[in-house]
């Protein structure tokens, strides 16, 4: 198995103009899992948006939190999801990996998820039970809806900038990006300020294919203000939870029929992680139990 490959993830505050600011840098750790779940571009390129979006949420969360955010559409990539942890860990999966919808020649990615929700779940051990926010997608893009997303649901007002580029081959050449966060106490002029340097700021997609550390690449974004670092920078990388007692759960929402056809053959079947590809054996008793009580169930 290959080394575990780091993104970054990066906080800082402007506290006197009232905002803060996320920087997340994860083309390793989205390219681990692009040669994982073999990922052709639109489903690359949609679930890297998705899943720095996801990053840079979760770095402004509480420790044990953690976030997921859940596009679906009636498009062909039907949906995306990611999932980060604060303590630094991401994964994600979309289930048609090779799609690849077409409009004069260029990949469309718009029509590939098509129209549909954004569903975002916080779950803190601490709760009872996890928060969740729905919203219709306004463009299908990531980036606007998750924008569109903070606004509705949070009252939050935030810029947001998804930058996922991929090289020739295919593989992740970019996958970071900046969300800014404005707080309670910034005024319409700080608001202003931030958008105008947006406009003005060179393309961030392009500063992080130039390697450019955060510091650089925020200079544009940020000119006039004077954020501070807020703790060290911490490392995020791709790591799959599931085991074994995770995937027998996740079979109860196999049809009767998938699980009767397994049974029938009396054989030991693998069954793999759809986020890690890992496979575990499962003897046919074993799925023939999760039949048959998925079946009382089912009558109760
Ligand atoms: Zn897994």
């Amino acid at each position: 198995m290959a080394l575990a490959q780091f993104g970054i993830v990066r906080r800082f505050l402007e506290a006197h103009a009232g905002f803060r600011v996320s920087f997340v840098e994860i083309r390793g750790p989205m390219e681990e899992l692009r040669q994982i779940q073999g990922l052709l571009p639109a489903a690359a390129i949609l679930l890297g948006r998705a899943t720095v979006g996801t990053a840079l949420l979760a770095a402004h969360l509480d420790d044990d939190e953690v976030i997921s955010l859940y596009f679906r559409g009636d498009g062909p990539i039907e949906f995306v999801f990611s999932e980060c942890t604060r303590r630094g860990t991401l994964r994600g999966f979309t289930p048609k990996p090779d799609v690849l919808p077409m409009k004069d020649g260029e990949l469309d990615l718009t029509a590939a998820l098509g129209k549909g929700t954004l569903t975002v779940v916080r779950t803190h051990p601490r709760l009872p039970a996890p928060q969740r926010g729905t919203i219709e997608l306004q463009t299908g893009s990531i980036g606007e809806d998750l924008a569109h997303y903070l606004h509705q649901s949070e009252q939050r007002k935030a810029l947001v900038n998804l930058a996922v580029k991929l090289d020739q081959s295919g593989a992740f050449l970019v996958a970071g990006g900046v969300l800014v966060d404005l707080l309670p106490n910034a005024t319409e002029a700080v608001a202003a300020q931030l958008e105008e340097n947006w406009r003005r700021s060179p393309s961030v997609s392009d500063m992080f294919e130039a390697g450019f550390p955060a510091e650089q690449l925020l200079t544009p974004l940020l000119r006039g203000f004077s954020p501070i670092e807020i703790d060290k920078p911490t490392g995020l990388e791709f790591f799959c939870p599931c085991n074994k007692d995770r995937l027998i759960r996740s079979m109860r929402m196999f049809s009767q029929q998938e699980l009767s056809d397994i049974v029938d053959k009396k054989e030991t079947t693998t069954a793999r992680c759809e986020f890690c590809g890992r496979g575990y054996q499962l003897d046919w008793q074993t799925v023939k139990d999760i039949r048959d009580k998925r079946h009382r169930s089912d009558l109760q």
